[in-house]
């Protein structure tokens, strides 16, 4: 072990060996339920903390308080400032806070401490400070009429934005942390009450934000969380009759069955599903921007982001300079435990991804793909996978097609633009997608031609709270972030006025 190691703070200690159970109604519930589920610490394999199972009638119960809890106005009808307000200090609070959360992040997820610090708590701050301010923001419009009857009636109308009710938000396991506060602080900013399950592989944060939450001054049943399976506690969440919107994040096929599963009662849905997101690198592209910009792009999290760059498309002339680059800093990067924040590659969640991930490398050499590994992970029962580059796999090979979440990163040479923008189009995720080249005709024309819901030129993965993000195709329906976020939070009421 690296002496750099971080030693988890006394609050992080003491939370892990809590016995947890539910958040609702503003306070922990033990679970109906008599099941539990283990949390592990990816970079040792062993188990760290135990959460609650919950059972059908555990779900039902927390339906029922933020139900209850949107009714009685005590959120939804509350002054738009004094939401905000109190969102305000909620980020406060986090912020506060940030060691312990980013600790507990790096424990049960086995990213590094410095992303889990930048990222995982600092650009959800960001997130949360720009969601809190689009309470007070929230309007609708006044409309001239033209109905003609009875004759010599005029009518005026106005359009409202109504909280839509009681929100599920189903949260997967790569940032939870993030991906969890951008379903709760929408929900709340809108004045929705909203029941939150994250992973079964990465309560923990979730919870303690619960608590958080409360403080700030959220009243009791506004915020929920419930842990659990998908199978049990996700799908009776997400098919409860008394919610009104659910907004998921996770794999594409968790995705189609909830969006099947949703129009029974035909409740609002925004899905942010998985990504197979392609580079296109021209030949004018500058070869040291393209390897930094494509790494940090890749590798990220261990690839595991939904917007990461797997398949790079390099126009002939560059490509065997770009492939010498790359294989340069792959095999430079270092490998270790997340809470030794020199290491730049940690372990992946869970060792069923780690398996998964492993599969889909073990197939690609029986193919015959030429793979390139940087270094191991240290020896032990951690979740390691080497970063792996695959030199132009064959377009059919199943690491091609599905999303692989993990440190792979395929690289292909391809004839021109033409044929690079086929390869990047084919496919049924459509995500997003990037373009390197210093020729700006190219990049406007391209972009328009690039399927996929966002498309960076000259850098990836870089997002924004005032930036929409969401797919196309089997990416996903909705879209987060940006100044209309609240609008998939809210229904519009038309009230029209005779005088
Ligand atoms: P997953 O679909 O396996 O699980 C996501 C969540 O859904 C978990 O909380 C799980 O318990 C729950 N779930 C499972 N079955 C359910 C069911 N039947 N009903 C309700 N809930 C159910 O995804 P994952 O492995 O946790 O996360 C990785 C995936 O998430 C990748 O595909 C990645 O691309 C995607 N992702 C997308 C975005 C985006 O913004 N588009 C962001 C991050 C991750």
């Amino acid at each position: 072990m690296s002496s750099q190691i971080v030693r988890p703070l006394d609050s992080v200690s003491a939370f892990l060996k809590r016995q947890h159970g539910l958040y609702i109604d503003g306070g922990w519930v033990a679970a109906r339920g008599q099941g539990t589920l283990p949390v592990f610490n990816p970079a040792t394999g062993e188990q760290i903390a135990t959460t609650a199972d919950a059972d059908e009638a555990d779900v039902d119960q927390a339906v029922q308080s933020a139900h209850q809890a949107f009714i009685s106005g005590v959120w939804s009808r509350r002054l738009p400032a004094e939401r905000e307000r109190i969102l305000l200090r909620y980020a406060d609070l986090l912020e506060q806070h940030t060691e312990e959360l980013a600790q507990l992040e790096t424990l049960e997820q086995g990213k590094s401490i410095a992303i889990a610090r930048a990222f995982e708590v600092g650009s959800t701050l960001n997130w949360m400070r720009y969601t809190a301010g689009l309470a007070t923001k929230v309007s609708g419009r006044t409309l001239d009429l033209s109905i003609p009857m009875p004759e010599g009636a005029r009518y005026t109308a106005f359009t409202r934005k109504e909280p839509v009710g009681v929100v599920a938000g189903i949260v997967p396991w790569n940032f939870p942390l993030m991906i969890g506060m951008w379903k709760v602080m929408p929900a709340l900013a809108a004045g929705c009450s909203i029941v939150i399950k994250p992973s079964e592989i990465t309560p923990l944060t979730l919870l303690r934000m619960a608590e958080l939450a409360t403080e700030a001054g959220v009243p009791p049943g506004v915020f929920n969380v419930v842990t659990g399976s998908g199978g049990v506690c996700g799908r009776v969440l997400t098919s409860h009759p008394l919610v009104s919107k659910i907004s998921f994040t996770g794999s594409t096929a968790t995705g189609k069955g909830i969006a099947r599963s949703a129009v029974d009662s035909l409740k609002r849905i925004t899905l942010e599903l998985g990504g197979k997101n392609p580079a296109i690198v021209l030949k004018d592209a500058d070869i040291q921007q393209v390897v930094e910009g494509l790494m940090m792009g890749s590798f990220l999290n261990q690839g595991q982001v939904c917007a990461a760059s797997s398949r790079l498309y390099v126009e002939a002339p560059i490509f065997d300079q770009v492939a010498a680059a790359f294989e340069g800093a792959v095999k430079g990067l270092t490998v270790g435990p997340g809470l030794d924040p020199s290491f730049q590659i940690n372990p992946l969640a869970s060792q069923a991804h780690q398996a998964k991930v492993l599969g889909y490398l073990e197939d690609a050499r029986r193919q015959d793909a030429e793979l390139i590994r940087g270094a191991q992970g240290p020896n032990g029962n951690g979740f390691y996978v080497s970063p792996t580059l695959v030199l132009n796999p064959d377009n059919h090979l199943t690491l091609t097609r599905e999303e692989v979440f993990g440190p792979v990163l395929c690289l292909s040479r391809v004839d021109d633009v033409e044929q690079a923008l086929a390869l990047a189009n084919d496919s049924d995720y459509g995500l997003t997608a990037s373009l390197w080249t210093r020729d700006l005709n190219a990049a406007m024309n391209l972009t328009p031609r690039i399927e996929a819901g966002t498309v960076w030129v000259n850098s990836h993965t870089l997002i924004d709270a005032n930036m929409p993000f969401g797919g196309f195709k089997q990416s996903g329906t909705g879209r987060d972030f940006g100044a209309d976020w609240l609008d998939a939070y809210t229904e519009t009421k038309s009230v029209c006025i005779r005088h």
